[in-house]
C-alpha cells in the first residue's frame, strides 16, 4: 500500500507538472499569437517601405528607373525574404530578382519555407502583392513583392522565439524541481507527526502507556492529533494507576481488619482468649466498619455511573444543614470543640435531600474528625447565582501537596491514616459527584496545622 508521504509527493508533483505544462502551453500559444500579429504588421510596413525606396530610384529627367540602384536594393530585399520585381507603366520589366539571380532567390525561398515548416510547423507558400509606384503622385510603375504567407519569421525573429521558448522551458523546469523539493518537505512535515502518532497509538495498544508524542507542530489539526494521543495515553495511564491504587487500597483497607478479626476469632475458638462481651463487641464494631466500607464502595460505584437519577424535592437547605450539624454536636462537645451554624433563615431549594445530607454530613464529620481544638463553623452565604455553604475548621489542615488529591477516591493523607480515623477516603469523592450532579462545585482551602475550609456552591435555580 502506498505511504501517505509518497502519495502526497506524487499528488503534489503531478499537480505541479500538469499546471506548469498547461501554463506553458497557454503562454507559448499566447506569445506566438501576439508575435505573429506583430510580424505580419512588420511585413506590411516593410513592403510599403520597399515601395517607397524603389520609387526613390526614379529619375524624373530620364523618365526611367536607375536600374543599378534598383538591383542593389532589390538583392538586399531578396536576402531579407522579399522577392521583388519592378515593371513600368508599359508593363515592361525594369528589374526582376528571379531573372537577376535565380539561384539566390531559390535559396532564400527554400530556406524560409523550410524554416517555417520545420521549425514552426507553419505550412504556406510565397504569395505576390502588387504596389503602385508613383513619383510626386504620378504613377511610374508597379512593384511585385513575393513573400512567404501568411507570415514568416526572419532569422533574428526565429532566434528570439527560440530564446523565449528556452527561457520558458528553463524557468518551468526550475519551478518544477523547486516545487517537488518543497512538496517532499511539506509531505514529510505532514506525514511524520501522523506516523509518530500512529506508532504511539500502537505502543499504547500494546500497554506502553508512558509513551508521548511531541506536540509542538504549527499545523492545528496535527497539533490536536498529538494532544489527543497524549491525552489518551495519560487518561489510560491514570486509569491504570488508579486501578492499581484501588486494588491495593481495597486490599489494604480490608486486609488489616480481616486479619485482626481472624486472629481474634481463632484465639477465642482455641480457648486462648475468653470471648468476653467487650471482645465480642469490639469484633462486632470492626465488622460494622467493614460493612460500611463495602457499602461506601458500592455507593461510589453506583454514583460514578452516568445518568445518575436525582430524587428532587423542595426543602429548606438551612434545616438540612442544621440537622446535620446537630448530629455532630455530641461528638464535638466530647472533643471540646465549639460547633456553630450561622443561620441565615429559610432557603428553599429543589434537590435530592438524602444525597445533599450525605454531602454536608461528610464535610461536618471530617471537620470534627480532623479537629482537636478550636471550632467548626458552618456558614451559608448568598451570591448572585449561588448558595455558598462553607464548613471551616481549626484542625490539622492539609499541606499544598495533599490538597489536589483529596477528592480522589480512596485518598487519605498519611496523617489521617496514622490517626486511624476509620475513613476510607471515599467521602469527599462521593460529595463531589453529588454536588456536581446538582450543577454545583465543591472547593477546598487549607493550611497544614491551621485548619481547612470546604465550600459547596449550589446554583440558586435548583
Ligand atoms: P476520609 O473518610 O478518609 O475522611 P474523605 O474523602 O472524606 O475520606 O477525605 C479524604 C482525605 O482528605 C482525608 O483522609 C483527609 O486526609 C483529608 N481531609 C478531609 N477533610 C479534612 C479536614 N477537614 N481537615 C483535614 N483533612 C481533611
Amino acid at each position: 500500500m502506498i505511504s501517505l508521504r509518497n502519495r502526497l509527493v506524487l499528488t503534489y508533483a503531478l499537480f505541479i507538472c500538469v499546471s506548469v505544462l498547461v501554463m506553458g502551453i497557454i503562454i507559448n500559444r499566447f506569445a506566438e499569437k501576439l508575435f505573429s500579429a506583430f510580424v505580419t504588421e512588420n511585413i506590411n510596413a516593410e513592403s510599403a517601405e520597399i515601395a517607397n525606396t524603389i520609387s526613390d530610384q526614379w529619375d524624373p529627367n530620364a523618365h526611367s528607373f536607375d536600374v543599378i540602384s534598383v538591383e542593389a536594393m532589390g538583392m538586399h530585399f531578396v536576402h531579407e525574404g522579399y522577392i521583388v520585381s519592378v515593371v513600368d507603366m508599359n508593363s515592361e520589366t525594369v528589374w526582376d530578382a528571379r531573372a537577376c539571380d535565380m539561384q539566390q532567390c531559390t535559396m532564400v525561398i527554400n530556406e524560409i519555407t523550410g524554416r517555417m515548416e520545420n521549425e514552426f510547423g507553419i505550412g504556406g507558400s510565397f504569395q505576390t502583392n502588387q504596389f503602385l509606384l508613383s513619383y510626386e503622385d504620378i504613377p511610374i510603375g508597379y512593384l511585385n513583392i513575393e513573400t512567404f504567407g501568411p507570415y514568416f519569421y526572419s532569422k533574428n525573429e526565429s532566434a528570439f522565439l527560440f530564446g523565449l521558448n528556452r527561457f520558458f522551458l528553463t524557468a518551468g523546469s526550475i519551478f518544477i524541481i523547486l516545487s517537488i523539493l518543497l512538496s517532499v518537505f511539506l509531505a514529510a512535515e505532514i506525514s511524520k507527526p501522523i506516523l509518530k502518532a500512529s506508532e504511539a497509538a500502537r505502543h499504547i495498544a500494546s500497554g506502553e502507556l508512558s509513551v508521548r508524542v511531541p506536540a509542538h507542530y504549527r499545523t492545528r489539526e496535527i497539533r490536536e492529533l498529538s494532544w489527543s494521543v497524549n491525552d489518551l495515553a495519560a487518561t489510560l495511564e491514570n486509569g491504570e494507576r488508579w486501578q492499581k491504587q484501588l486494588t491495593s487500597d481495597i486490599a489494604h483497607e480490608l486486609r488489616t481488619p480481616l486479619t485482626c478479626l481472624q486472629g481474634n476469632m481463632e484465639a477465642m475458638i482455641d480457648g486462648v482468649w475468653e470471648p468476653t462481651t467487650e471482645r465480642l463487641s469490639s469484633s462486632y464494631e470492626e465488622i460494622v466498619r467493614l460493612n460500611k466500607l463495602v457499602e461506601d464502595m458500592n455507593r461510589l460505584s453506583i454514583l460514578e455511573q452516568k445518568n445518575l437519577i436525582l430524587h428532587r424535592t423542595e426543602f429548606d437547605l438551612t434545616k438540612l444543614i442544621s440537622a446535620a450539624t446537630e448530629r455532630f454536636r455530641p461528638a464535638a462537645l466530647e472533643k471540646g470543640i465549639e460547633i456553630t451554624l450561622v443561620n441565615p433563615g429559610e432557603i428553599i431549594v429543589n434537590g435530592d435531600y438524602d444525597r445533599l445530607t450525605q454531602v454536608f454530613t461528610n464535610l461536618i464529620s471530617n471537620a470534627v474528625k480532623y479537629t482537636d481544638r478550636g471550632s467548626v463553623t458552618i456558614d451559608i452565604a448568598e451570591t448572585a447565582q449561588y448558595w455558598e455553604v462553607s464548613v471551616t475548621d481549626t484542625g490539622i489542615g492539609m499541606g499544598e501537596d495533599e490538597l489536589p488529591h483529596i477528592f480522589e477516591r480512596f485518598y487519605r493523607s498519611d496523617k489521617s491514616r496514622s490517626r486511624n480515623t476509620g475513613g476510607a477516603g471515599i467521602g469527599l469523592s462521593i460529595a463531589q459527584i453529588i454536588v456536581s450532579d446538582h450543577g454545583g462545585q465543591i472547593h477546598a482551602e487549607s493550611k497544614a496545622g491551621e485548619g481547612s475550609s470546604f465550600t459547596v456552591r449550589l446554583p440558586k435555580g435548583i
